[in-house]
């Protein structure tokens, strides 16, 4: 499919008829009627964050009252629970926080691997690319002392949309399309496996959108270090993008920009949103199945769509479930809160009429009977 083509479903297909499309090459990429999910918790080391996105409801600055680095203390119950729960992963992630250096990093890692038995999904590129600049590391030395101080793979977090012009405009501070994708690329060099995301529902047009599943395809075609595609959509709630009149009502981001003299209310940006419906996340998850053929997996959100659009899209081209999400605070951050068990989520698969498994980070499958 050529990017044309792409831009033409994206806006035009009937969306049942491209609904089908996508669940049929679901059909072809796995064969079973098999639906993988991961249980995993997401731990934010730190919410402090040098880049100020204008769609991010999770960051704080280093004065702000709820600003933290998780302990150690913290950190390891929250690893001994998840390995309670059944659990095979944590995704660790966090801010730019400006005092963490690369010693930090590998030294954490080191705690983690020397005391538990786990995966470890971790720092998403704005993160890596931030630790090798501060340390003055080439990018391929940086994550080779990750992997060897026992990261195992890298989330595919900060892509938002990889189209520098909606990039500028929401996280100007950020790294570009072309630095995200340097990240991922030597990271597959190193033999390390990566996922895709995509954050849509902001301010970016089709045209923005088929740019970006374009640049994964062909990185995928070069490397193959991609094992899945996660779109998701802009939650606008508590973020600078929202626009004047709602944003900061009570939130700890409206507090502190009060604080610092600055209206809760007074517009931020000049950038018009328009967030995504149920519709557009199905149109969007369904063209992504089809454009990104050498993908193997597409994961549904259910943690920004529920459970029960989340049960829709699997017959949108989706055929994991993402992971059990035994605590999430991004998403949360931006006031939008699935609570949901692993019951829950075994419940919603098969009641689609599909087999829940659950997997480990490279779709390994690692139980079937629930
Ligand atoms: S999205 Fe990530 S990089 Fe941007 S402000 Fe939030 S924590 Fe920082």
């Amino acid at each position: 499919m050529t990017k044309r083509e792409g831009l033409q479903l994206l806006k035009n297909a009937d969306l049942l008829g491209l609904g089908m499309m996508a669940d049929k090459m679901r059909q072809k990429l796995h064969h079973d009627k098999q639906v993988s999910f991961i249980i995993d918790r997401n731990i934010n080391y730190t919410n402090v964050c040098i880049n100020k996105c204008k769609f991010c409801a999770f960051y704080r600055e280093q004065d702000d009252p709820d600003a933290y680095i998780l302990s150690r203390r913290k950190l390891f119950a929250k690893i001994g629970e998840t390995i309670k729960c059944g659990g095979t992963q944590i995704l660790i992630q966090g801010g730019l926080h400006p005092d963490l250096g690369i010693d930090y990093y590998l030294d954490l890692l080191h705690s983690i691997k020397s005391r538990f038995d786990i995966h470890v999904h971790g720092f998403s590129p704005p993160e890596i690319y931030y630790m090798a600049e501060k340390a003055g590391y080439t990018l391929k030395k940086t994550i080779q002392l990750l992997q060897e101080a026992g990261l195992d793979s890298i989330p595919g977090g900060g892509a938002e949309i990889l189209s520098d012009r909606v990039r500028e405009q929401v996280s100007p501070k950020k790294i570009g399309s072309r630095q995200w994708l340097k990240v991922m690329e030597e990271a597959h060099k190193l033999g390390m496996k990566t996922t895709a995301t995509m954050m849509f529902g902001s301010i970016e047009e089709p045209e923005d959108i088929i740019e970006h599943l374009d640049a994964i395809r062909r990185l995928q075609d070069r490397t193959g270090g991609f094992t899945a595609f996660i779109p998701w959509s802009f939650q606008p709630t508590n973020t600078e993008l929202q626009g004047p009149g709602v944003r900061g009502q009570g939130s700890a981001k409206g507090k502190s920009r009060e604080r610092k003299g600055v209206s809760p209310y007074a517009p931020t940006s000049n950038t018009r949103i328009h967030p995504a419906t149920g519709i557009d996340y199905l149109r969007v998850l369904a063209l992504s199945r089809v454009y990104l053929y050498n993908v193997p997996n597409v994961q549904v959100s259910w943690v920004t769509q529920g459970l029960k659009m989340a049960q829709v899209a699997l017959r949108f081209g989706g055929n994991d479930f993402g992971s059990t999400m035994l605590e999430e605070n991004v998403v949360a951050a931006a006031g939008v809160k699935h609570i949901v068990s692993i019951k829950d989520i075994v419940h919603a698969i098969k009641s689609s009429g599909f087999q829940p498994a659950q997997r480990d980070m490279y779709y390994n499958i690692i139980r079937k009977r629930f």
